[in-house]
């Protein structure tokens, strides 16, 4: 088993696996960095094939935090955490209160919260052991719901808004053909955003209810999930999956605008050359999605919604930022994200 070797491990600066016989809890927690102040990251529940992987995924999930939070201007540091197991038949209360004292124990180095395969619930759970949790909803603020999705398709809306004032030399989507795949919880409400500000719809999910809905709410065009990628739009926003641009589709997109809310976006970094090579105009993906994480911070100071608003729409200027340098340097806004990400939380400190 590897972990300083690992290719995602990158200067970690500490890495906790906890274990609790009486709940069965196995967990990785990994600090990436803490220049900038306490690590925040969700909480992934997940049977992973091999412990090998589960330390992979945390390491790489952590190290994106630094990056996503120093660029939407936190004062906080990344991290993450890893269950090792089924959240479909392996989840009870006792194991996530074992959870909190795992965390309680980094003493606020790191601060948790919801992710794939962990719930409000499994959070109070945690919460009734650590106060080191983040984005649990009192329930008093009604622009708020618990869910963090309205507050990243604000993000990427405001970053989708200054990619076309970059390429266009304005913002004003009215009659811009946008595709939209994936209509879940960001998506959906993206599309809602971009219907009220004039945009022309064109959209696929796999699942036929949502698509349907958007058709008639927003007068969207459904086209297949097999021809949105390449479809004749102005703007193409990738809401469902990680990896869509890579080879094969990067020859076949007609937007000459990428922005939305998947992560991962590029399946290599090589691909971010590639798109500026032909002409396409990338809002870095970590950049634009990092309305969620902004709400989980402002929540947990007891900040209200409206104050979350207007930190993501710092958004714009970052993003702005990112065209501005990459057009200059000649580099890929993928590129151009990541050094900008690595200025605003500086090198490494030493261990005292
Ligand atoms: P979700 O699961 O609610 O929605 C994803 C949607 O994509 C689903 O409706 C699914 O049916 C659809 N889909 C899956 N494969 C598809 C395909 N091949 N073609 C078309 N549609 C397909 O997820 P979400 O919370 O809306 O998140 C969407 C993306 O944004 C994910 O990559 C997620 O990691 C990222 N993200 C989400 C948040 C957030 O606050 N929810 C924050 C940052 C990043």
């Amino acid at each position: 088993m590897n972990v300083f070797s690992e290719s995602a491990f990158d200067g970690h600066e500490q890495v906790v696996f906890a274990s609790d016989d009486a709940t069965g809890l196995k967990t990785i927690i990994a600090v990436h960095n803490t220049n900038l102040g306490p690590s925040l990251g969700g909480c992934r529940m997940w049977p992973y094939a091999t412990e090998q992987e589960a330390i992979h995924d945390v390491l790489r999930l952590s190290r994106g935090m630094t990056y996503k939070s120093a660029l939407a201007k936190l004062p906080l540091g990344g991290g993450k955490s890893v269950i090792i197991g089924d959240p479909r038949t392996q989840k009870t209360p006792e194991l996530f209160r074992a959870m909190g004292r795992a965390i309680e124990q980094l003493g606020g180095r790191y601060i948790v919260a919801e992710d794939v395969g962990t719930s409000p619930d499994d959070m109070a759970q945690i919460a009734s052991q650590t106060k080191h949790v983040g984005g649990i909803n009192d329930g008093k603020d009604p622009a708020r719901t618990g869910d963090p999705s309205p507050f990243t398709a604000y993000g990427v809306f405001i970053g989708l808004k200054e990619a076309a004032r970059f390429k266009n030399g304005h913002d004003d989507l009215t009659g811009l053909r946008v595709a939209v795949q994936g209509l879940g919880h960001v998506g959906y409400h993206l599309c809602q955003m971009l219907h009220n500000a004039g945009a022309k719809l064109i959209v696929a999910d796999l699942n036929p209810a949502s698509v349907s809905n958007a058709v008639t709410e927003f007068g969207a065009t459904a086209v297949s999930v097999d021809e949105i990628l390449s479809v004749d739009a102005d703007i193409l926003a990738p809401c469902a999956l990680g990896g869509v641009i890579n080879d094969r589709s990067i020859e076949t997109f007609r937007a000459t605008i990428i922005a939305g809310a998947a992560n991962n976006q590029l399946e290599d970094d090589r691909h971010g050359d590639m798109l500026r090579e032909a002409g396409i105009l990338y809002a870095p993906d970590y950049v634009i999605n990092a309305g969620g994480v902004v709400e989980v911070h402002y929540c947990r100071n007891g900040k209200p919604a409206s104050e979350t608003n207007k930190h993501i729409e710092g958004i714009g200027a970052t993003v702005r930022e990112i065209f501005e340098r990459a057009k200059q340097q000649n580099r890929s806004t993928s590129f151009v994200a990541d050094r900008l990400a690595e200025e605003r939380f500086g090198p490494r400190q030493h261990a005292a």
